[in-house]
């Protein structure tokens, strides 16, 4: 029987989560969901002066605002932990003890200098650099004489000679390494902190792990990890290393996704205005290719629908239009209710709404949000838009020159939408429909030179949203202001 599916994404918090490991820490969670299996959260704090509790409280906040809340790990807990590397040190340590006392690994006190001039040599005579090997044979004794004098030395694992190592790996199929181009790598450095190569083996080992899905980047550390995982007598888990992110470069040429294409780290998206659901769904197909015409997957889908049979090797392109076409998706189908979650802050920050909202005014950003959802691509557009629609207007000649052709029905439009807006202070902003069909009705005009005499003296323009919906937008006492003066101007015309 298959044994129960233990899936887990292990940050370096070192830095805010970034695209790249939402999409490993995704495809974790979705694996593991689709197998009914365990979702662990732990993390890689070895590296003292990069790690940081900032990093490790934005990196689980993302994950959280992304919808993937982890069944153990950090904060939750569970039968495994510690889930933090440097609360685990015990653990590394008699693993390490055992290595060395079954002669796997060994302490090593070359010093930088000799490592280096070691190194050039190897270069020099055209060989490819790596550790001679030279503290291997050194015994237990001196070992412990030097350890005794202050000496700090470094542990170094045993790499057996001449094998060849295969990672069988679940989206690349089998790689090959031969294990003498490796050279005996350090597993605990000389402050008594093991090393990423050492620590995740027995983190993934204690753990259960029975899937390891990572980016490719460390797919030349994993032949490390399984003579270490074979040194241990551990059983290997499942690995799966998925694709590069690329990013297009101005000339269009793709290049490892990084700062200069935009933003990398999760909360800058949800800044932007991003749905959570959105980017799900956008990283969800950056490597997998589910096939068939559908592209939006809700996060439930996706836990469904996800294979790591139909992961491409191949290297994935951040598009930034397909993630705005898709948010703007989510967009469009969200309820009210989160809409006004999403938008308000934005129109709160332009200074379109009160920092406390007054009911009218939340009235009123709600239905704006509700008459622009459908032109916007992310939340962070919405200010822009409705300044655009509020900001200065224009009238241009030529349709001036037109209106004045039938200046009389123009005025009587205009006239009357005036009076009844100075009559309406407080109008909802779910009446202008029948506003308009209470002129029509009163001055017998309708269709075009209603609608056209009215667009062009609230907004400049001849083209743009419904009426009823542009009026939501400009608001009542602004509509006001520019048919007074629209009128004054089309009056003194001639
Ligand atoms: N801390 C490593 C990283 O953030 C984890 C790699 C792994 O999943 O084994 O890249």
């Amino acid at each position: 029987m298959e044994k129960n599916f233990r899936l887990r994404f292990a940050p370096s918090p070192t830095g805010p989560l970034h695209i790249g490991g939402a999409r490993s820490a995704l495809f974790n969670y979705l694996l593991a969901k689709k197998n009914g299996g365990t979702f662990i959260v732990r993390m890689e704090d070895t590296d003292l002066e990069r790690s940081s509790k900032e990093s490790e409280e934005n990196i689980k906040a993302s994950l959280r605002w992304l919808g993937m809340d982890w069944d153990e790990g950090i904060d939750v807990g569970g039968d495994y932990g510690p889930y933090r590397q440097m609360e685990r040190l015990d653990i590394y340590n008699e693993a390490v003890q055992k290595l060395i006392d079954e002669g796997k690994a060994y302490y090593c006190f070359c010093s930088e200098e000799e490592l280096a001039k070691e190194k050039e040599e190897q270069q020099a005579r055209g060989e490819l650099p790596k550790y001679s090997g030279k503290c291997r044979h050194l015994s237990k004794e001196e070992c412990e004489r030097r350890i005794a004098a202050g000496e700090k030395p470094v542990v170094r694992f045993h790499v057996p000679e001449g094998e060849t190592v295969v990672v069988d790996d679940l989206v690349r199929g089998e790689v090959h390494f031969e294990t003498d181009g490796i050279g005996d790598f350090i597993i605990v450095k000389s402050d008594g902190i093991p090393v990423y190569n050492f620590a995740v083996v027995m983190d993934d080992h204690t753990m259960g792990i029975t899937h390891v899905i990572r980016g490719e980047e460390h797919l030349s550390n994993t032949p490390r990890q399984i003579v270490l995982y074979d040194a241990l007598g551990y059983e290997q888990p499942r690995f799966a290393h998925i694709s590069l992110i690329l990013g297009r470069d101005n000339e269009g040429k793709l290049t490892k996704m990084s700062k200069r294409h935009g933003s990398t780290s999760v909360v800058a998206y949800k800044e932007q205005g991003y749905l959570p659901e959105a980017i799900d769904n956008f990283l969800a197909l950056l490597g997998w290719a589910p096939g068939g015409e559908k592209e939006l997957f809700t996060l439930e889908e996706l836990k469904q629908n996800f294979s790591l049979e139909h992961v491409s090797k191949s290297p994935a392109v951040f598009d930034i239009e397909k993630l705005k076409w898709i948010n703007g998706m989510y967009i469009r189908n969200a309820s009210g209710e989160r809409l006004l979650e999403y938008g308000l802050p934005y129109l709160k920050k332009a200074g379109f709404v009160s920092e406390e909202p007054s009911t009218e005014e939340m009235i009123w950003a709600m239905s704006v949000i509700d008459v622009l959802k459908t032109h916007i691509s992310s939340f962070a557009e919405l200010p822009e838009l409705i300044r655009h629609y509020r900001g200065e207007i224009f009238y241009r000649d030529e349709v001036l020159a037109e209106m004045k052709e039938h200046k009389e029905e123009v005025l009587t439009v205009l006239k009357a939408m005036k009076e009844k807006l100075e009559r309406n202070p407080k109008i909802a902003v779910d009446s202008y429909k029948k506003l308009l069909k209470e002129i029509s009705k009163e001055t017998g005009i309708k269709g075009r030179p209603l609608y056209h005499s009215l667009r062009v003296a609230k907004t400049g323009e001849e083209q743009g949203p419904d009426l009823d919906k542009l009026s939501v937008i400009i608001g009542r006492d602004l509509m006001l202001e520019r048919l007074k003066k629209f009128i004054k101007m089309f009056q003194r015309m001639d």
